[in-house]
């Protein structure tokens, strides 16, 4: 099945031709830079104005780049939700129209399901069920990926994502925006231990994340104006990685133990049998420094690590064609009247954060 992909939920508008044997036949990205950089930040109405005057021209582009038309595609993906509304609704509402002139069935993909299942497009070895770190401008979760629609969340942030921590963190220091990539370059050419900086929630039961007082030590930090800017974003991604290996550490064993438990309880339920892989995605996960100690500590673990290309990582349209293609074989298709969503977990079942106790 070939399935056409649209993706409008943040900042980059994209759409791409991906097929359910893991082809990346066409995929064409619009970021918004230039629109946003003035304001140090994305601004909403902006966003969506741009998504409206991007798309349909990307929609052709990927489409003139594979040399097929919407005939030729078998389902139509949209990003439905979580997101900016404005420009979840200008993807999604575009979405319908073709499916409704060409025929198609509609597939609303939930954005975080995109990032989620992105890995597999990359790996085909990589098999349910896996254990997820999901770090994105918006979101820092671990997640028990156990099938196409089937996530369990065994930790959240009770603050700040980690993604928003990096782009805090580059505007404090004044690097630019977008902030991961540009803290990234300049914590290589400083010192990681420079700085003290602290670990919020390190060595906690739960392993859930903060970093809105990681955020507010680097403040501090740049006003006692004893280091460069090099060394607070080396120390400041050190601080991220150390919070996330360690957080990462513990779902892996909190989730070895529930799984023995299963066995010596429930023979049935242990068929599901243990993860086979750690598991990175989501913007962040395109930052260096997080990519090789996750891998080292999937090593340390002993289990498999994967992680998708860079390109797959920031957000685009591919991944959004390929959790169509996932939902489309597993025969989920969506009806016209599929409201865009502003908020919609993956694991609608997930108990809020506790940040009481720590
Ligand atoms: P969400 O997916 O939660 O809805 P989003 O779609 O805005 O949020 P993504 O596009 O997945 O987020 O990721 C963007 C985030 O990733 C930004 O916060 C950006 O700073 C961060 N990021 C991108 N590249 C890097 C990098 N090399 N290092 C650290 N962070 C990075
Ligand atoms: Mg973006
Ligand atoms: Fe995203």
């Amino acid at each position: 099945a070939l399935i056409l992909g649209i993706e409008s939920s943040c900042d980059e508008t994209a759409a791409a031709l991906v097929t359910d044997t893991r082809e990346i036949v066409a995929h064409r990205l619009a970021g918004q830079e230039a629109e946003h950089t003035p304001y140090g930040g994305v601004v909403p109405e902006i966003a969506a104005r741009a998504h409206v005057e991007a798309l349909m021209p990307l929609v052709e582009g990927a489409l003139a780049d594979a040399g097929k038309s919407l005939d030729d595609a078998d389902a139509i993906a949209a990003t439905a939700g979580p997101g900016l509304i404005g420009g979840v609704m200008v993807g999604l509402v575009t979405a319908k129209a073709l499916a409704l002139a060409a025929h198609k069935p509609l597939i609303a993909v939930n954005h975080l399901e995109g990032h989620a299942l992105s890995p597999r497009l990359a790996s085909p070895d990589l098999k349910f069920p896996y254990l997820l770190l999901l770090v994105s401008g918006g979101h820092c979760q671990l997640l028990l990926v156990e099938g196409v629609g089937r996530y369990r969340r065994l930790a959240t942030t009770i603050d700040d994502a980690a993604g928003e921590a990096f782009d805090k963190t580059a505007k404090l220091l004044g690097l630019g925006f977008p902030g991961g990539p540009a803290v990234e370059r300049a914590a290589r050419s400083g010192d990681p231990k420079a700085v003290p900086l602290p670990r919020p929630l390190v060595g906690t039961a739960d392993p859930h994340f903060s970093f809105a007082g990681l955020k507010s030590a680097v403040g501090r930090a740049r006003d006692a104006g004893r280091w460069s800017s090099e060394d607070i974003s080396a120390s400041f991604q050190q601080a991220v990685v150390d919070c996330l290996v360690d957080r990462t550490r513990r779902a892996i064993e909190a989730v070895r133990v529930e799984r023995s438990r299963d066995t010596l309880l429930d023979c049935a339920r242990s068929e599901r049998g243990a993860i086979r892989a750690l598991v990175v995605a989501g913007g962040v996960a395109a930052n260096g420094a997080i990519r090789t100690s996750l891998q080292q500590l999937a090593a340390e673990q002993g289990l498999p690590f994967v992680a998708p290309p860079l390109w797959l990582c920031t957000d685009n349209a591919a991944m959004i064609a390929w959790a169509g293609a996932e939902r489309f074989a597993a025969g989920l298709t969506d009806p016209l009247d599929t409201p865009a969503r502003a908020r919609w977990p993956l694991d609608p079942d997930a108990a809020p954060a506790r940040g009481a106790g720590v």
